[in-house]
């Protein structure tokens, strides 16, 4: 009888092993599929890249101004003089952010643009370093320091996006 029991145990919990890791596995796949869906609207999941991918892949300059949020030298960046039609991405991320048609000549020494593609993108946070009340840009979807924003853009906006080169890639329209 003794014996018994402690088969039947045995096969209790065996059984609810399985049917836990069947729903689990059933359960799973839709909810972060979910999840990833809902974040692409809400822009509220940055992703995150393992540093030392980060160190590989980027420039010291691009990763000490994306990561470390550093400033570029002015009038050094690749961009602050680039006038090519197409579009800014997060040299991180590829998040897509400016639009060549926004790109202005501040004379401030980096890229600037008077507005972005999609507000969503941008996350804006305040900073106060440096003794300075400003407001820091960083790409929604992976937190990379892009620079800061200011309000003495152009017409109609006013604004102005003061952007590092180094936070920065660059896609041409294709004409295809
Ligand atoms: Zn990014």
């Amino acid at each position: 009888m003794r014996s018994n029991t402690w088969l039947l145990v045995f096969f209790l919990v065996a059984w609810m092993n399985i049917l836990h890791l069947i729903s689990a596995k059933k359960e799973e796949s839709p909810v972060i599929k979910k999840l990833k869906e809902s974040c692409k609207e809400t822009g509220t999941c940055p992703v995150t890249f393992p540093k030392e991918e980060l160190k590989d892949r980027l420039t010291p300059v691009q990763y000490r101004v994306t990561q470390e949020k550093g400033t570029e030298r002015p009038f050094s960046g690749k961009y602050v003089d680039w006038r090519h039609e197409g579009v800014y991405t997060c040299v991180v991320c590829g998040n897509k952010l400016f639009s060549s048609d926004t790109k202005f000549d501040s004379s401030c020494g980096w890229p600037s643009f008077s507005d972005v593609m999609n507000s969503k993108s941008i996350t804006l946070v305040d900073d106060t370093s440096h003794g300075e009340i400003r407001t820091e840009v960083r790409c929604t979807d992976c937190n990379a320091h892009l620079g800061h924003v200011f309000d003495d853009g152009p017409k109609p906006t006013r604004v102005r996006y003061c952007v590092n080169s180094a936070s920065l890639d660059f896609r041409k329209h294709t004409t295809v």
